[in-house]
C-alpha cells in the first residue's frame, strides 16, 4: 500500500485545480448560467443533464446520478486509480504529492514509475531482438503484417534464452527485483535465480488507456512445452479483467469512435487494424467481464462481439452477453457475430477485405435475438411448462438490465414468446392456461417492478424549489448551505455549539462539517464530498450539494446564521421539555430547578 495522502493536501489540490478545465479537455462543455453543461459522458442521452459547477468544483448528472470532484472524474473517465488521479492533478498545478507514513511509502511510489520504465525498456529490447531475428521477422511477414503495423503495435521478439532480457536489463539486484515484479522474470517451481518468462516468442505489448506499457502477450514461434499464448501475470500495473488489447490504438486512430469490434486474439486485432478496421480490441485471455463491458460502452455505444461459430465460441459469447446485459443503458447496442468453422477474423479479412468483413458485421445478431435463441434452446415453447421455464430462466437476467427501452423491448419479447404461442396452442386445458398466465403475469410484474441490483438509480430531475424541501428540516437546510458554501463557517461561534445536544437526525453530521470547515480553510464542496465518498452519509450529501438555493451569497449566509439560531432555540425547547418531564417524574434538584426557571423566563421574553 502506498502511504496515505493527507486530506489537507487533497483540499489544497482541489482548491487549485479547476474542474472545468479538467473536464473541458475531455468533454465539450457549454456555459449555462453560472455552471457548464454537456451531454453526460457516463450515460447516453440526447439533451444535456450533466453539469459542472466552477463554484462548487464538482460535476453532477441529473440523468444517471454520476457526480464528484475532479479526482472522481479522472477515476471514472480516465479509469485511473485514486493515487494516480491525484498524481495527475498535482502534476497539472506543479504540486508534489506527499505520502504519509514516510519512508515506507516513498519507495512504493517510485516503484510504480520504475515498473513503467522497466516495461518500456523491455519492449524496446524485444523490438531490437525482432530486428535481429530472421525467424521472427519471417513469422510476421508470413502473417501479412507490414512494417507500419509492426511499428504501430510495437511488436517484438523474445529470444529463446533464459537470460536474454535478464542480462540485458537486470544489471543489479534491484533491477532484477523490478523485472520480476513487472512479470518479466519468473522463478519457476524450484525457486532459485529468476529467469526470462518469455522465451522464443513473438511479443505483443499491452498498453493502458494512457498508452503506457503495462504487460505483454507472447506467442510461441516453434513447438515447445509451453502454452501457445502466454500473458504477463497480474502485477501492480496489470489486471487482465480490466484491460483491453489495442484500446489505446483504437482511441489514437479516431476522434469519435463509432463502434468497437471485440475479437479473441492479438493477431485478429492487428489484422483488422491493418486492413482498414481500426476499431478492433481483444480481451486478454479471459472472458469478457462486466468491467470490460463498461469500458467498451464508455468509448462508444455500439459494440460487436466476434466469436468462433463452434461450441466453445458460443459459450464465450454467452458469457459476454451475461456481462453486457447489466450495462445496457439507454442507447447502447451489442451485436454478436459468429464466424464460419475454422475461420478467424485474421484469415477472413485477408480473404474478404474490409468490405467483406463489413458485410458480416452488418448481418450480426442483435443481443436480444442471441439472448432468446440461447435461452430457448432445449425448451419446447409449445408446452406450458417450456414457456414457464423460459420466463423463469430470463427473469433475473432481464431484471439486471437498467431501465430503458432495451429492457422494455426484452420484456415485450418475453411476453410475446410466452403468451402468443400460448394462445396458438389449443390443446391445453383452461385451468392450466390460467395457471401459467397468472404466473407469467406475476413474473412480468416482478420484472417491471424490480430494478435489479446493478441498475442505476432512477433519474432525478432537478428540483424546482429547494425551499419546500428545506422547510422539512432545518438541519438539512443548514447542512446544504454550509456544504455549498464552506466559507460560511466563519459566522459560526466557537464550540460548544448551542445546538449540540439537539436530538435530530443530521445534527452530528452538521457539527462534523462545521468542525471540518473550520479546520481546513481551503476546503471546497468537492473536497467535502470526496471525504464522505465512502461513508453512509455520502449519498445524502451529494443530493444536498445540488439542492438549488435561491439568493445571493449574503442572503444565504444570513439564512445559515438564522438556521443555526433556530436549531439553538429548538435545543432549548428540548431541554425545557426534558426538565418538565423529569419534574413530573420524580423531581428536580436545585440546579435543575434554577435552569428550568431560567429557560421558561427566556421563552416568555
Ligand atoms: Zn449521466
Amino acid at each position: 500500500m502506498a502511504g496515505r495522502i493527507p486530506d489537507s493536501f487533497i483540499d489544497d489540490l482541489l482548491a487549485r485545480v479547476d474542474i472545468v478545465d479538467v473536464i473541458q479537455e475531455r468533454v465539450p462543455l457549454k456555459k449555462a448560467g453560472r455552471d457548464w453543461s454537456a451531454r453526460c459522458p457516463f450515460h447516453d442521452e440526447r439533451s444535456p443533464s450533466f453539469t459542472v459547477s466552477p463554484h462548487k468544483q464538482f460535476y453532477h448528472c441529473f440523468g444517471c446520478g454520476a457526480h464528484g470532484s475532479a479526482i472522481k472524474f479522472l477515476m471514472d473517465y480516465d479509469r485511473l486509480e485514486f493515487p494516480d488521479a491525484i498524481e495527475e492533478l498535482a502534476g497539472r498545478v506543479g504540486l508534489k504529492v506527499p505520502y504519509e507514513g514516510g519512508r515506507a511509502a516513498a519507495p512504493q511510489q517510485s516503484d510504480t514509475a520504475d515498473l513503467y520504465t522497466v516495461l518500456d525498456q523491455s519492449a524496446r529490447y524485444f523490438q531490437r531482438a525482432l530486428a535481429d531475428s530472421a525467424t521472427a521477422k519471417a513469422y510476421f511477414d508470413g502473417r501479412g503484417l507490414d512494417a507500419a503495423t509492426v511499428a504501430a503495435f510495437g511488436l517484438g521478439y523474445a529470444p529463446d534464452a533464459y537470460d536474454g532480457l535478464r542480462s540485458a536489463l537486470g544489471n543489479s539486484p534491484q533491477r532484477i527485483n523490478l523485472l520480476e515484479k513487472a512479470g518479466m522474470l519468473t522463478r519457476g517451481d524450484r525457486g532459485g535465480m529468476p529467469y526470462d518468462r518469455f522465451r522464443g516468442r513473438v511479443m505483443f505489448p499491452i498498453q493502458d488507456r494512457r498508452g503506457r506499457i503495462i504487460a505483454f502477450g507472447g506467442r510461441v514461434l516453434e513447438k515447445s512445452d509451453g502454452p501457445k499464448y502466454l500473458n504477463s501475470p497480474e502485477t501492480p500495473l496489470f489486471h487482465k479483467g480490466r484491460e483491453l488489447f489495442a484500446l489505446w490504438q483504437v482511441r489514437q486512430a479516431q476522434q469519435k469512435i463509432g463502434r468497437i469490434i471485440v475479437v479473441e486474439g492479438y493477431m485478429d486485432v492487428i489484422a483488422l487494424h491493418q486492413h482498414g478496421l481500426p476499431q478492433a480490441v481483444a480481451t486478454l485471455g479471459t472472458a469478457t467481464t462486466r468491467e470490460h463491458a463498461e469500458i467498451l460502452f464508455r468509448n462508444c455505444s455500439d459494440v460487436y462481439f466476434c466469436f468462433d461459430g463452434d461450441r466453445a465460441g458460443r459459450q464465450a459469447a454467452w458469457r459476454a452477453a451475461e456481462s453486457v446485459l447489466p450495462r445496457m443503458r439507454e442507447g447502447r447496442q451489442a451485436h454478436f457475430l459468429f464466424l464460419p468453422d475454422g475461420e478467424d477474423p485474421d484469415t477472413l479479412i485477408r480473404q474478404e477485405g474490409s468490405a467483406g468483413f463489413e458485410q458480416r458485421l452488418t448481418a450480426a445478431t442483435p443481443l436480444s435475438e442471441f439472448f432468446f435463441a440461447h435461452q430457448e434452446s432445449g425448451t419446447d415453447l409449445r408446452t406450458a411448462d417450456g414457456r414457464a421455464r423460459l420466463a423463469e430462466r430470463c427473469k433475473e437476467m432481464i431484471a439486471s438490465i437498467p431501465e430503458g427501452s432495451f429492457r422494455d423491448r426484452m420484456l415485450e419479447l418475453l411476453t410475446d414468446k410466452t403468451a402468443i404461442r400460448w394462445s396458438l396452442s389449443a390443446s391445453l386445458s383452461p385451468q392450466m392456461r390460467e395457471g401459467v398466465e397468472e404466473m407469467l403475469e406475476e413474473r412480468v410484474a416482478q420484472l417491471r417492478g424490480s430494478s435489479g441490483p446493478a441498475a442505476p438509480a432512477a433519474p432525478q430531475p432537478p428540483r424546482s424549489s429547494g425551499a419546500v424541501d428545506a422547510q422539512r428540516s432545518v438541519v438539512r437546510y443548514a447542512v446544504a448551505l454550509l456544504l455549498q458554501n464552506p466559507s460560511f463557517v466563519e459566522s459560526v461561534d466557537a464550540p460548544p455549539y448551542a445546538f449540540a445536544a439537539l436530538r435530530r437526525p443530521g445534527i452530528g453530521l452538521l457539527i462534523e462539517l462545521i468542525d471540518t470547515c473550520r479546520a481546513r480553510a481551503a476546503v471546497n464542496t468537492a473536497a467535502l464530498l470526496q471525504q464522505y465518498e465512502q461513508r453512509e452519509e455520502g449519498a445524502a450529501l451529494r443530493k444536498l450539494a445540488v439542492l438549488p438555493l435561491h439568493g445571493d451569497a449574503g442572503t444565504l449566509q444570513r439564512e445559515f446564521i438564522d438556521a443555526l439560531a433556530v436549531l439553538a432555540a429548538q435545543t432549548k425547547q428540548q431541554r425545557t421539555d426534558d426538565l418538565i418531564a423529569k419534574q413530573s417524574d420524580g423531581g428536580l434538584d436545585d440546579a435543575e430547578k434554577a435552569e428550568l426557571r431560567g429557560l421558561l423566563a427566556t421563552r416568555r421574553r
